[in-house]
């Protein structure tokens, strides 16, 4: 299979090209239901590629310390307009490598070392970038950090705003990594005027969400969005800082030259070719068909007696809480993924476990949709992941391969884009 679609790379150097195309097999069989990955089409893959991976560029369109960017300029340009007109936002930053680093950046523009920021802690769905301990966030500056109310599993806004006009941080995130309900962006706006706080939206989960109409925008409340472009948004590996104009320079300085050196062009041109297709009608489709998999998933999950963090989801994500179940998050995860569902364990909000072995399964819909799996698919999804949790609890290895063969069997007759199943 792989041979002839990586002739050069089989030739020059078969022990990496088998790696890639067990890999290719791995992911046409399985069922993903990891919520921040995602299938990217065909022509996101060529594009992120090419030979602009051979070219420095440092700087921004028409401002380069290099020569020889006529080219480049015009593909860094194309993605920042696009971007500007899928998000209905002034200005783009198309460079930051990846989600953490445009996280950085953005706290290089507003803060300094030693400053109070303020996030969703980790255990409670936010992200290790959001001035959790761990993180340098977190040791450079002086994060104080929200959660969500353990009667609802939902933000607790008065707590928010209490914390913020106690604390008047620099810097306020909203968004994260395990939210299944819709974020108030209006809500977290006042708050953070109250308090003189810059709002930072970190939609890198939903941005795909946000493009397709599926979720609301950020736009008009925030004074940053930032985003990753290969969760929802079914992009490269890259991320991408917005904002109005007010804070264009002091966002581009962050990113470049304070934080990073040249830009990775190939990646630019994936998350170009990635935005012309997240405006197209048929993201808007699939961004409302990734929300309402969830919610079919949500509710035959809760049929079959699982606890969902907040009850359900309005987006693509599901928290399953396995506290009152007899097997722990990470052998939960690890069965799945016997049985040829991969997903990853992760904290429930006030989980009684330790974060390496927690109580919750973490899990979601944009790879399956990807593949054009719909509503009617879900009982069945959820009857897998039934089993393997029963087998799971017994130990029945028996079962896990029963499961596995009948998952390759349906993920044959959806073929995943970007990889033809020969
Ligand atoms: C995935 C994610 C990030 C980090 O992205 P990386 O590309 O993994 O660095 C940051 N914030 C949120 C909310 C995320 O979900």
């Amino acid at each position: 299979m792989s041979a002839s679609r990586h002739p050069a790379l089989f030739a020059a150097d078969p022990e990496l090209a088998s790696f890639v195309a067990a890999e290719e097999v791995l992911q046409a069989q399985t069922l993903r239901l990891i919520p921040s990955e995602n299938y990217v089409s065909a022509a996101v893959l060529e594009a992120s590629g090419t030979v602009l991976q051979n070219k420095y560029s440092e700087g921004y369109p028409g401002r380069r310390y290099y020569e020889g960017q006529q080219n480049i300029d015009r593909v860094e340009a194309l993605a920042i307009e696009r971007a500007k007109g899928l998000f209905g936002v002034d200005h783009a930053n198309v460079q930051p490598y990846s989600g953490s680093p445009a996280n950085l950046a953005v706290y290089l523009a507003f803060a300094k070392p030693g400053d109070t920021v303020m996030g969703m802690a980790l255990p409670m769905g936010g992200h290790l970038t959001h001035g959790w301990g761990v993180s340098a966030t977190g040791s450079w500056f002086r994060g104080v950090q929200y959660g969500v109310r353990a009667d609802t599993g939902l933000i607790d806004y008065d707590a928010v705003r209490d914390l913020a006009l106690a604390e008047r941080p620099k810097v306020i995130f909203c968004g994260g990594t395990a939210l299944p309900r819709t974020i108030d962006f209006a809500a977290f706006a006042e708050i953070a005027r109250e308090a003189g706080s810059i709002l930072v939206a970190d939609v890198a989960h939903i941005a795909g969400l946000i493009a397709g109409g599926a979720h609301p925008s950020p736009a008009d409340h925030v004074d940053v969005i930032s985003t990753t472009t290969h969760k929802t948004l079914r992009g490269p590996r890259g991320a991408m800082l917005m904002c109005r104009e007010e804070h264009a320079k002091a966002i581009d300085k962050a990113v470049f030259p304070g934080l990073q050196g040249g830009p990775h062009n190939q990646t630019t041109a994936g998350i170009a070719v990635a935005l012309h297709e997240a405006a197209q009608p048929s993201f808007v489709s699939y961004a409302h068909a990734v929300v309402a998999n969830a919610k079919a998933l949500a509710a035959a999950l809760l049929e079959r007696g699982f606890d969902l963090v907040s009850g359900g989801t309005d987006n693509h994500l599901i928290l399953i809480d396995l506290t009152g179940k007899d097997v722990p998050g990470k052998i939960a995860a690890k069965a799945l993924d016997r049985a040829g569902i991969v997903v990853n364990y992760n904290t429930v909000p006030f989980d009684p476990r330790k974060p390496f072995d927690p109580s919750g399964v973490r899990i979601g819909t944009p790879s399956l949709t990807s593949r054009g799996l719909g509503v009617a698919h879900m009982p069945q999804v959820a009857d897998w992941i039934t089993r393997s949790v029963d087998a799971a609890a017994k130990g029945d290895e028996q079962a896990l391969a029963v499961i596995r063969a009948e998952v390759t069997d349906l993920m044959a007759a959806f073929p995943a884009p970007g990889l033809p199943l020969s």
